[in-house]
């Protein structure tokens, strides 16, 4: 049974593409926000070579890497997609999706859809770079929320920009609503769509007011929307072996988005049990006398959300463990929220990949 948690970042930019710090720098940011695993995705190239353990105080985190390739010829340059463990350049298929997608996963790579709904922001000259070639088939998943991603959507006015440059967290709600319902519509025609939730981080320093500087460091984002997954075996200091742990619990959907800056979301738990044993996120289960799916959510009371095929099945409200049966026979594509009030309103902070109930 996976059940070793590791809170992982999995979506930023160094120098070698668009953004201001190198690995090692960033791995000590890592290791100061308390995580386990960055995977940097620069534009357009894969960087060989940085992939190790970086220490600090008796805490490691591991550096991986893969890369977001785009088409820098296409006018807007729409279609981001995060590909990891591919281990090669893969940017000369950028200007066909679908090739991109099969090129990966030829090479064992996973890939996973970028800001797949990424609003422009006139006011700041910043483009919509959405996903728009949905006919491509074949891809891991999806980034189902990037945090840069939702503040960007918060700059609809130079007020709001400012307000939400210096509090960001009382803009930041969760996915949007249309990549929810573009990733339920996926799962319930029957496939398997892995969500993740990334940083985006670059670090860049901006001119705010007659001063510089970086609104989103580095270490601020890697304690605010990150991927936790779980592995069947603790991670254990050996790169390539933990590299293959890591992938494959992405590979499997054996892990779910967490937004840690209000409150961490470490132990969080959504699995089931049914009649030959025991699964957990990301499984597939086959139904004959029932599943049981159980749900923990860790600290405080929250408001819990069970979610099939789109639909909510039931809530709870200010619990912290819940049960539900789904009975003999039934069908369905399970997965949870977690709502949270925090800065006067109720806010995403968790969700889990699916538990997807066959017949
Ligand atoms: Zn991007
Ligand atoms: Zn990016």
């Amino acid at each position: 049974m996976p059940r070793y948690e590791s809170v992982c970042n999995l979506h930023m930019h160094t120098p070698y593409s668009d953004g201001e710090w190198y690995h090692a720098q960033i791995a000590e940011a890592a290791l100061r926000a308390g995580l386990d695993v960055i995977l940097v995705t620069d534009h357009n190239v894969w960087v060989k070579g940085p992939e190790r353990y970086y220490e600090k105080d008796g805490r490691r985190a591991l550096v991986l890497v893969g890369e977001e390739v785009h088409d820098q010829t296409r006018d807007p340059q729409k279609n981001h997609l995060l590909v990891y463990g591919a281990d090669c350049e893969l940017a000369r298929y950028a200007p066909q999706p679908q090739a991109l997608v099969d090129a990966a996963r030829e090479k064992g790579g996973l890939t996973f859809l970028a800001h797949p709904h990424d609003p422009e922001a006139p006011l700041f000259h910043e483009p919509a770079l959405e996903w728009v070639n949905w006919e491509v088939t074949g891809f891991t998943g999806l980034e189902l929320w990037n945090y840069m991603t939702e503040f960007k959507s918060l700059l609809t006015s130079r007020a709001n920009a400012v307000r939400y440059a210096f509090n960001p967290q009382q803009g930041i709600r969760g996915p949007f609503p249309q990549t929810l319902a573009k990733w339920d519509e996926l799962t319930a025609q029957g496939r398997r769509v892995v969500a993740v939730g990334n940083a985006d981080a670059h670090g860049t320093e901006y001119q705010m007011g007659g001063l510089k500087r970086v609104i989103f460091p580095y270490e601020f984002l890697f304690r605010a929307v990150n991927t936790h997954i779980l592995t069947g075996t603790p991670l254990t200091g050996a790169v390539e072996a933990d590299k293959r742990l890591v992938l494959g619990a992405l590979a499997s959907g054996h892990c779910f988005v967490g937004y840690d800056y209000p409150a961490p979301t470490k132990g969080f738990k959504f699995g089931a049990n049914f009649e030959k044993g025991a699964a957990v996120m990301g499984d597939e289960v086959v139904n004959k006398s029932g599943v049981t799916l159980q749900i923990a959510a860790p600290g405080k009371p929250a408001l819990l959300r069970l979610i099939c095929d789109g639909q909510e099945v039931k809530s709870w409200e200010n619990q912290s463990h819940a049960l539900y049966i789904v009975p003999e026979r039934q069908a369905g594509v399970f997965r949870v929220e977690v709502h949270l009030h925090y800065q006067g309103q109720v806010r995403g902070w968790i969700y889990s990949n699916p538990i997807y109930v066959r017949p």
